[in-house]
């Protein structure tokens, strides 16, 4: 059985919540399962990032911008992978490149084009959990680089599509898709299963709760998706065909 998670910035806000996470990490990893935890990078932690690197450039180029922006993810990973450990399962932060994600060089917005397994795979089998940076990867120069704001989500699907995982969860702070904004509207009603192409009619609206190619590549290779809490451990919605 092999399990993707993502985890979102306000689920990793702080040390609390980040060891909350692995909690659910750790009683996967005790039934079992082989499981990749994917993690963005904590709270608004890539906003600061944006104003620190602007105040020293503001013109700075979109290289040293994803350099400096995937630095967050590769923080809350390490913290992820010191929290699992810390509950007595063997953990290992891996980023983009380490992961084996190619993409194009699109700095800013590259699109994942491929993904090499062998070191992900070589960790599952060590008995590791593995936990992925989001929202980035490595170009054919070498370079890195970043997914576009959002991007965490389209790294998990990436991972569990190419990968074949049988679940791919991304917790979150809302316990579901709504068709609204549940956050600024109490009305909006939940979805328990929404189809791809009402969720790609959604996001293109406007609606936050996934990154759009994330669902594009869901669809593409057919692979259902949950968004759910992190926060109340209920069901939430699934995205699929
Ligand atoms: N940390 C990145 C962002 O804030 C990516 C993500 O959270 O998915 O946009
Ligand atoms: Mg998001």
């Amino acid at each position: 059985m092999l399990i993707v998670q993502k985890y979102g910035g306000t689920s990793l806000q702080d040390a609390e919540r980040i060891q909350a996470a692995a909690k659910r990490v750790a009683g996967l990893a005790q039934q079992g399962a082989r499981v990749i935890v994917v993690v963005s990078a904590q709270g608004d932690h890539t906003d600061r990032l944006i104003q620190s690197a602007r105040q020293i450039n503001p013109r700075g180029s979109r290289r040293e911008m994803d350099a400096c922006l995937a630095t967050g993810e590769q923080l809350s990973a390490a913290f992820m992978a010191m929290a699992i450990g810390a509950l007595g399962y063997p953990a290992v932060s891996l980023t983009g490149w380490q992961a084996g994600l190619k993409t194009d060089n699109n700095f800013g917005n590259a699109r994942i084009l491929s993904l090499d397994p062998a070191r992900i795979n070589r960790e599952l089998d060590a008995g590791n959990v593995v936990v992925v940076t989001g929202f980035q990867g490595i170009d054919a120069g070498g370079n890195i680089t970043t997914l576009g704001r959002g991007g965490s989500d389209t790294t998990a699907v990436a991972l569990a599509a190419f990968l074949k995982a049988d679940v791919c969860q991304i917790f979150t702070d809302v316990d579901g898709v709504y068709d609204r904004d549940p956050r600024k509207y109490p009305d909006a009603t939940r979805f328990g299963r929404i189809s791809y192409d009402k969720m790609l009619q959604l996001v293109e609206n406007g609606a936050q709760v996934l990154h759009l190619p994330c669902v594009e590549l869901a669809k593409a290779h057919k692979l259902t998706v949950e968004v759910l809490s992190a926060f109340t451990g209920e069901p939430g919605t699934l995205v699929g065909p």
